[in-house]
């Protein structure tokens, strides 16, 4: 194996590392947060619609996915959405914010948020090229009383 060989096997390498990191980071979060029905005893559920758009500035295409869950008293305080570019360095979308907010003021919350990431690895130093992927979302939570 010459020298280039040896650099991009150390290279992917620390990739791996870096998105297994990233694995545990998230895993951590899920884990330790506390579940919504203990923090709100009068939740019924809350409804969560995302739409992921992902522009690919080299294929000069874009893939749109939609997601929706309902979320019960007995899941976690957490809500995280992967980015839908498979070779993003970001952290995803944290919305675990706006679930907290939409909570808090009993209100549906829209809006979108962008990756934080760059395109791809390969960029990870590289100023610019960040990750095109866009998601908007809607949290509407449901109490079964109301103030
Ligand atoms: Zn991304």
């Amino acid at each position: 194996m010459g020298i280039t060989g040896q650099i991009l096997k150390l290279r992917n390498m620390n990739v791996e590392k870096l998105k297994q990191a990233r694995l545990d980071r998230q895993w951590r979060a899920q884990t330790t947060a506390p579940f919504i029905g203990d923090v709100y005893k009068d939740l019924k559920t809350v409804r969560v619609d995302v739409e992921v758009t992902f522009k690919n500035a080299v294929l000069r295409s874009s893939s749109v996915k939609e997601w929706g869950c309902d979320l019960t008293p007995s899941d976690r305080l957490y809500l995280h959405c992967e980015c839908t570019n498979k070779d993003c360095t970001g952290e995803g979308f944290d919305l675990t914010s706006v679930l907290q907010k939409a909570l808090a003021t009993r209100s549906c919350i829209e809006g979108e948020m962008f990756c934080n990431g760059k395109e791809d690895w390969k960029y990870i130093r590289s100023v610019g090229c960040s990750c095109m992927t866009c998601l908007k979302y809607k949290i509407d939570p449901q109490f079964t009383s109301t103030l």
